[in-house]
């Protein structure tokens, strides 16, 4: 007949954390339970650290995105200023000549 001893569960649960240390040291079932969970315990602990997050996450995507925003919006407004992206492009800056809009001798478009 076993008579295996199965109030570590209801210790554990509904006492308070004296009771069950009582318990434990009396009782030689309820103590290797108790190891048994202890070394769960401590490998969740273990394994824990692998997992953890990396912090900050949201803050570095939004400074990227700013960042890439900002880039994008500057170096358009820069290119409206001085029409580099067209040098860059073409290897001289366009004239309206060249998007084929008809001009006059001063090279302005001709309105009839
Ligand atoms: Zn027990």
């Amino acid at each position: 007949m076993n008579n295996k001893c199965n109030k570590f569960e209801s210790l554990f649960i509904f006492s308070d954390e004296k009771a069950l240390e009582e318990h434990i040291k009396v009782c030689p079932d309820c103590r290797a339970e108790y190891e048994r969970m202890n070394k769960v315990s401590d490998l969740i602990k273990e394994v824990k650290s692998e997992f953890k997050r990396p912090k900050y996450v949201a803050l570095k995507v939004a400074c990227m995105l700013f960042l890439f925003i900002a880039g994008g919006v500057g170096i358009q407004a820069l290119d409206l200023q001085y029409g580099f992206l067209d040098t860059v492009k073409y290897g001289e800056p366009l004239t309206i000549e060249d998007l084929g809009l008809p001009t006059d001798d001063y090279g302005l478009i001709q309105v009839d």
